[in-house]
């Protein structure tokens, strides 16, 4: 008999929570998970990646046909107002959520994991405190405990919040009708994607940022290319500009900034995440947090605390739903010393803006401060049957790889599918491929993937010169 009531107890239940608990259940163990909200899922599926990747879906959608050059089609088959298409993409959203959730309830209860509602915080180091949401206190213990606690969107206290039309990224999943305009405060991977994805519905676009580029640490090819697509968008982009004050009336944005005044009907403010650390008490376990409140941890997820895990959003970068889930699984196959084969493959990136944006590796700016000498080779969708066929005409492919070794140092993508496609470069580099193993690769036709072959030809006849 165990001395606790747990073998695992893991708090939350986003991506990383869900797969700790199922990977710890697939081992035998008997794991409970803590959620404090009244729905499943976390960020990642009620407010973050789902349901934004399912409006975006709406949004590309709605100008699928016009990319094609089929405009006529567009406007008999989207007969409805903008407002209307808005409305029905997000009973979609909602019809997509409802269904992943009941899924992953399905997905738990299979496995014999207990659901407990409730916010948990720590007792001592073995035991946590259950608030229930009827406000009833019950405490449990567990040998493993996973914290998997994400993170929430930054609201400082300076923007308007408490305004209609003041949105942060889970509001703006909500809204009823579209924005007559939207400027959006942000150059990242938020910002981007909403950025796009409301111009896509016609909206009015202001995107502001800091910076002096969008999402500044890509590959700047691709960050020029995305920046093309969205000035042809009719998204202004106000870059290198600071936000002194932010008023609202309700009815319309005044934003101050170190430049211009900009005013908007709505903003969208997508700069920076809190992790969701408060409520935990850590200190009861002997855990620390650093200064902007994330919890250090090895590459296997272990706090100082050695029965302790953190992932996910909560252990702070990548912040990436896709790499909260490895960490769960990783998390628990350490914590019962099991032999976990992975391959040591860099993290693929994707941004979901309209076209799509991935990438892994290493950009050319870090080859080049490295020192690394290496050879570019680029690839066209428009040059692909493929892309000609689905009207893809502005995709580009491009990659570095090792003059000396031939090693594949980094694959970048613009275009339809590049999340998808990211996959074939990294798997290769995960295994220290070379370009000629992507160059002699025979790959399905007609097929965007071809362009892997064009992009390290292309770095061959470049080497052979
Ligand atoms: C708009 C948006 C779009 C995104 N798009 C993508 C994308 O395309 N791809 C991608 O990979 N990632 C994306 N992300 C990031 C992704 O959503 C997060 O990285 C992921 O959700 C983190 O998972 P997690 O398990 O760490 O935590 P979360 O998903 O945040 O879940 C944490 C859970 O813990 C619960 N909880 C918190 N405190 C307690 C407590 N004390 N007791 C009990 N329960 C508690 C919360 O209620 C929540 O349900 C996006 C995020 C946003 C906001």
């Amino acid at each position: 008999m165990s001395k606790y009531n747990y073998d695992v107890l893991v708090v939350g239940s986003g991506p990383g929570g869900k797969h700790a608990a199922i990977a710890a259940a697939h081992l035998g163990k008997k794991v409970g998970i803590i959620e404090r909200k009244s729905k499943l899922g976390g960020v990642s599926l009620q407010t973050g990646t789902i349901p934004s990747k399912a409006l975006r879906e709406a949004a590309y959608l709605h100008s699928r046909f016009s990319a094609r050059g089929m405009r006529t089609v567009a406007s008999k088959s989207t007969n409805i107002s903008d407002s209307e298409f808005l409305q029905e993409a997000i009973h979609t959203k909602n019809t997509i959520v409802d269904k992943q959730e009941a899924i992953l309830l399905n997905q738990l209860m299979r496995n014999g994991i207990t659901i407990l509602p409730g916010e948990a915080s720590f007792k001592d180091e073995h035991t946590l405190e259950i608030l229930s949401p009827k406000g009833n206190k019950d405490t449990l213990s567990a040998d493993i405990i996973i914290l998997a606690t994400g993170s929430r969107a930054r609201r400082p206290k300076e923007i308007p919040f408490e305004c209609d039309n003041v949105l942060d990224s889970s509001s703006i999943l909500k809204l009823s009708r579209l924005p007559d305009s939207l400027a959006v405060i942000g150059g990242g991977v938020i910002a981007c994607e909403f950025a796009t994805i409301f111009a896509m519905l016609g909206v009015k676009i202001t995107i502001i940022d800091s910076h002096e580029n969008l999402l500044a640490y890509m590959d700047s090819d691709i960050t020029h290319i995305l920046e093309q697509h969205m000035l042809e968008m009719g998204i202004n982009i106000t870059l290198s500009t600071n936000i002194t004050a932010v008023e609202s009336d309700n009815k319309n944005v005044t934003i101050h900034t170190d430049g211009e005044e900009i005013n908007t009907s709505h903003i969208l403010y997508a700069i920076g995440r809190i992790p969701n650390v408060e409520l935990l008490k850590i200190e009861n376990a002997g855990l620390k947090a650093e200064d902007q409140g994330w919890i250090p941890v090895s590459e296997n997820s272990q706090t100082c605390v050695d029965h302790i895990y953190v992932i996910g959003d909560l252990a702070g970068r990548p912040s990436l739903a896709s790499t909260a889930m490895e960490q769960g699984r990783r998390a628990i196959s350490h914590a019962y010393s099991k032999h976990y084969k992975h391959l040591s493959s860099p993290l693929p990136m994707a941004i979901y803006t309209i076209p799509e944006l991935s990438y892994v590796g290493a950009t050319e700016l870090e080859l080049k401060q490295d020192g690394v000498d290496y050879v570019s080779g680029h690839a066209s969708y428009s040059e692909s049957a493929r892309g000609q066929i689905i009207g893809a005409n502005n995709g580009y492919l491009k990659i570095l790889t090792d003059r000396n070794t031939l090693r594949v140092l980094g694959v970048h993508i613009i275009g339809e599918t590049a999340s998808e496609l990211i996959h074939v470069g990294q798997i290769v580099m995960g295994y220290n491929g070379t370009v000629e193993d992507l160059a002699n690769n025979v790959y399905n036709y007609p097929t965007l993937a071809e362009c892997y072959k064009s992009a390290a030809l292309d770095c061959l006849n470049k080497l052979e010169q």
